[in-house]
């Protein structure tokens, strides 16, 4: 008779070498797991055609060409290639009747295709805990068995692409062995009794030590042991019978409830291009058919519209399968938006979109839109998404990310998401904290330990399957769960839709807290800067998009047979928001993928410059338009809501333009556009004189230049350090006694192990500040003074500084130009004034958000480098300094120093990150009033929005139609900002206008719209949702009006009917 000794930790570890594929696998259950295996010809013969280079051609393309036979040994590469593999199975007469599987080991990632061409399912080689080898060739082999032929497309790429150490950069001369090829059968008890002994191995790991139920679980495992004899079937029977008693004892009532769903979070680009993902996605699809129709209970969600997108493109026979899977509700579309993007870096309206696109997507293919918006690995929050969420009528948030701070844990479970106006979406952080969970017993026991709302709410998500190419959910994860549906000793276990647990959770819930304001995610801060030329021309597109839109709206209603361009459009913003996935804007992906998103982007740029050009010409096109060269005057175009005075430029053109100043370094002749219109045109005479007051430039005594005009003095030492600044209309100095601006300093940035993704506080102790070696006068007026200013920097890297002021304006410009070659350093610049605050001010989307400029506590102090868009402000009462940038999005600020992250130099995943040739612009503006009374959020739009320019023959030109109203405008509300103007996705003629409130405070604008509308609804961002305001007729055919209510940055779409 057996019976358990008491020595548990050495049973423990008997359980865990009977389990074991290792030394004493003859002896073990390992033993019985298969019943028959055959190799080699005659049963399997393979043959193989290697794709030329990187290239991934069609399966129709593959099959026609030239196999040659290989045997198993052989060897796939080098990284990068693709090989198709033909596979000729002959299946043995003794398999009859039962299900045949080939076991394909590549050692890398592979599809497996049917002879007629349907993608079958992924493969995952190698020995990682992800490896998936076996494909179900037949459920029922036949007595006589014809000979039977699959393809496998076999890709030279790990799960996580090719670099060492995860994120190294990848290794292009690797090559893979072809490590099995094998018919088996499976022993389908032996796998039963495989399973149950797992389950209790983790149970052993997971409960308290000495609990009834680990005693019992050691016990049982024990018992099978005892009665197994890897030369007798029967003792697996037995085995089962003495399990089913310890799994047949239920949990009790009030036993905490989980909601798993499995799912496979494929990076749309990260370690691996974009090419290589949307493999990955059909791989790791396709593979979940197949466990769909196994097990009818299980439930998969997958997110972004794009992957569908690429799906439906490449793959139309596997999408219309998983259609059908949608349908029966095992497959699930989840998560509303285009791409899983970073929230940090995308604007306001980019968020929008990537709603707007995504749910449109959803709703198209799948017949309805997404509730839970999905974002389980993004690097912060927004304060805005409840808002956006809301309004692109979802109302759930799931993601995990924050798990991963490495200063303060996140206090909270489920709980209540506020944003900055108020709303708000109930939020669940998966106390697993991971989303590739293993559907392990000890990891659902640990799951409910973690969970730090259980008070409330008894219940959570589990997000469990292999991502990036592991191809999600495996059979065992499945076989494991069905055993733990209620178990006692486990939490119940549900497959589920997400928002069964929600919509639970809203029933259920009491007393749920809330957490107000953004979700800053304390690591990761260097993704505000790494690859700083994708981040610039992110910005470049969103705003090139922003005046193709508004233009083109114009256009349209002026009636000049101007087509809008929406198919163009949708298709650039389609490209735009899928470069603002989570690892490419970021910056943390290798070289390759920017070497993809360069050109996504040059395709953005010039295809929406050439469009926009178009709607531009449309619009001057009736005032006299000239060929350039015998230009004698400018027409202006500003897209921004509010008149402007600015300085215009225009290069090349300066001898027949006899403008009032040619700037020196690029001949441009600079003129003043005064008061240019809101939405509308005005017409510059270059050869009118300013009436502005000239600004000047000189020398001092003491070797310092001093840049002059109206408003400020600023002045510079011979090291290019801003020593003094006054505000020349209260002649207040507004640099720290002591202290100065424009203070470059060298970091070292050495993080702890995520290179491209961290900037960690301590490289904040160890730099050197670095100084200029010549500062030279330039530009001497009237119009513009500046001074360049060149800057050795570390090792080989250096830097010209052109710095300018207008005769117009306080905005004090620094325009750089870097030639960077630095080896982990990162370069900042900081400005030190005399202005005493506890917190600071950040643009955000759609609004700002305040942080502390101290280390008080450790939540304050994690904030050691946060994100901002266009500017940062530092203000107390009375007055205040702005930090603008054109393309930067690292900001610190302590106690009264404001520093920009410029550059960084990261080595992984891209070994070239940032290298060569950078250039950027930032600028300071100090304005009287504090934060709230400064008109700060419109100068950062104008330092990024230039004014559109044409040249045109002024006779021809000189029409009245040239100084015309606005075409759209804001009055009566400065606090509110005009965003967005552009045609609604359903097509109509109808006009669509965003705006928000911008400063924080209740607002009643009007906005006045001069083209034509019929009547004004207030709607969505899905440009769906509509209460009815009233239109008013202006005087003087100036137009409609509608008054329109804000709460604090609240963002406003309205819908004009044509
Ligand atoms: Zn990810």
């Amino acid at each position: 008779m057996s019976y358990l000794q008491k020595h548990p930790d050495v049973t423990k570890s008997r359980l865990n070498t009977f389990m074991s594929n290792g030394q004493f696998k003859k002896a073990n259950i390992h033993a019985s797991l298969y019943e028959s295996r055959v190799n080699g010809l005659p049963h399997v013969q393979m043959e193989v055609w290697a794709a030329d280079g990187q290239e991934r051609p069609t399966f129709e393309h593959a099959v026609k060409q030239e196999f040659q036979l290989i045997e198993v040994g052989h060897s796939f590469g080098l990284s990068w290639s693709t090989h198709w593999v033909r596979a000729t199975l002959q299946i043995p007469s003794e398999f009859a009747g039962k299900e045949v599987r080939l076991i394909f080991d590549p050692s890398c990632e592979a599809m497996v295709w049917s002879a007629e061409g349907q993608a079958l399912q992924g493969i995952t080689g190698g020995n990682g805990q992800d490896r998936r080898v076996n494909f179900v060739v037949t459920k029922k082999a036949k007595a006589s068995e014809t000979k039977r032929v699959l393809y496998l497309e076999v890709a030279c790429n790990g799960m996580f692409g090719l670099g060492d150490y995860l994120i190294g950069p990848p290794d292009e001369n690797r090559s893979f062995t072809l490590n099995t090829a094998d018919l088996v059968v499976k022993q389908v008890d032996a796998w039963a009794l495989y399973y149950d002994l797992d389950i209790l191995k983790q149970m052993i790991e997971g409960l308290p030590k000495d609990s009834p139920r680990w005693w019992q679980a050691l016990s049982t495992a024990n018992a099978i042991i005892n009665a197994y004899d890897a030369k007798d079937s029967t003792t697996l029977t037995t085995g089962l019978e003495i399990s089913r008693k310890f799994f047949g004892a239920k949990s009790g009532d009030a036993t905490h409830q989980v909601f798993a769903i499995g799912n496979c979070h494929i990076d749309t680009a990260w370690l691996w291009p974009y090419d290589e993902t949307k493999r990955k996605i059909a791989r790791s699809w396709s593979t979940q058919l197949d466990l769909l129709d196994r097990f009818p209970e299980y439930r998969f969600a997958a997110s972004q519209a794009q992957q569908f997108e690429w799906l439906k493109e490449l793959y139309p026979g596997l999408f219309a399968r998983i259609k059908d899977k949608i349908k029966t509700g095992q497959f699930i579309p989840i998560g509303c938006t285009w791409i899983e993007m970073d929230c940090n870096v995308p604007s306001g309206e980019s968020l929008t979109r990537q709603f707007l696109l995504g749910q449109r997507f959803f709703e198209e293919h799948f017949g309805e839109r997404c509730l839970v918006f999905w974002l389980p690995d993004t690097f912060g929050y927004s304060s805005q998404l409840p808002q956006i969420v809301r309004q692109a009528g979802a109302k759930y948030f799931f993601t995990q990310k924050l798990s991963w701070n490495n200063i303060n844990k996140f206090p909270h479970t489920t709980f209540n998401w506020v944003g900055l106006d108020g709303s708000s979406v109930l939020t669940h952080m998966a106390p697993a904290e991971t989303y590739t969970a293993n559907a392990t017993a000890n990891q659902l026991i640990e799951s409910v330990k973690k969970h730090k709302d259980v008070a409330y709410t008894n219940e959570s998500l589990y997000l469990y399957g292999h991502g990036d190419g592991g191809g999600g959910p495996n059979e065992g994860m499945l076989e494991r769960l069905r055993r733990m549906e209620d178990v006692d000793g486990l939490p119940r276990v549900k497959q589920a839709h997400p928002n069964e647990f929600y919509e639970h959770v809203e029933k259920t819930a009491k007393d749920l807290v809330s957490w107000r304001g953004e979700l800053y995610f304390e690591l990761h801060r260097g993704t505000y800067t790494s690859q700083a030329k994708t981040k610039k021309q992110n910005r470049q597109a969103e705003f090139l998009l922003r005046d193709l839109e508004l233009l083109s709206v114009v256009a349209r209603s002026l009636g000049k047979n101007f087509v809008y361009p929406s198919k163009e459009i949708t298709r650039l913003w389609k490209l735009a928001c899928l470069n603002q996935f989570h690892d490419v804007i970021p910056g943390s992906s290798i070289e390759m993928v920017y070497k993809d998103s360069d050109a996504i982007y040059a395709d953005v740029l010039k295809s929406a410059a050439a469009m926009k050009q178009e709607a531009v010409v449309s619009l001057f096109g009736g005032m006299g338009l000239t060929l350039a060269s015998e230009a004698t005057g400018i027409l202006v175009a500003n897209t921004t809501s509010w008149p402007r005075t600015e300085i215009v430029a225009v290069p090349g053109l300066s001898a027949q333009l006899g403008a009032q100043q040619v700037r020196k370094q690029d001949q441009a002749a600079l003129m003043v556009a005064t008061t240019v219109p809101g939405c509308g045109l005005q017409l510059v005479n270059p050869t009118k004189t300013a009436d502005a007051v000239p600004v000047s430039v000189h020398r001092d005594k003491g070797g310092c230049v001093v840049l002059e005009n109206l408003y400020v003095a600023a002045r510079f030492s011979a090291e290019g350090q801003l020593v003094s600044f006054i505000d020349r209309r209260t002649e207040r100095e507004l640099v720290l006694k002591g202290q100065s601006g424009n203070v470059l300093r060298l970091h070292d940035d050495v993080p702890i192990f995520w290179d491209a993704w961290d900037i960690e506080i301590y490289n904040l102790e160890k730099f050197t500040t670095v100084k200029a070696t010549k500062v030279t006068i330039v530009d001497e007026g009237p119009l513009l003074a500046s001074i360049s200013v060149e800057i050795p920097i570390g090792e080989g890297s250096k830097m010209l500084q052109i710095i300018s002021l207008s005769a117009i304006s306080p905005r004090l410009e620094f325009a750089c130009d870097v030639d960077w070659h630095e080896n982990h350093k990162c370069l900042k610049v900081g400005f030190s004034w005399d202005i005493r605050s506890d917190f600071a001010t950040y643009e955000t989307q759609y609004g700002v958000v305040q942080r502390p400029t101290h280390r008080n506590t450790t939540w304050d102090m994690a904030k050691f480098e946060v994100c901002a868009h266009k500017f940062a402000d530092l203000s107390e009462y009375g007055y205040g300094v702005a930090l603008l940038n054109d393309s930067k999005y690292g900001y610190a600020t302590l106690e009264n120093t404001m520093a920009l992250t410029l550059l960084r130099s990261p080595k992984s995943p891209d070994a070239h990150c940032d290298m060569g040739q950078q250039t950027f612009r930032y600028a300071v503006f100090p304005h009287q009033g504090s934060f709230n009374e400064s008109k700060v959020v419109q100068e950062a739009y104008q330092f990024n929005v230039p004014l559109i320019q044409m040249p045109v023959d002024m006779k021809a030109a000189s029409s009245s139609a040239m100084t015309a109203a606005p075409y759209f405008s804001v009055t009566a509300a400065p606090n509110v900002v005009l965003d967005a103007v552009k045609a609604p996705e359903d097509g109509s003629h109808d006009i669509i206008v965003r705006l928000y409130e911008a400063y924080g405070g209740h607002a009643s604008a009007t906005v006045s719209i001069k083209i034509g509308a019929s009547s004004v609804v207030k709607t969505d961002i899905m440009e769906e949702r509509a209460d009815n305001l009233e239109l008013r007729t202006l005087a003087n055919g100036a137009g409609k009006s509608v008054v329109v209510d804000f709460k604090p940055f609240e963002i406003v779409t309205l819908r004009f009917a044509a």
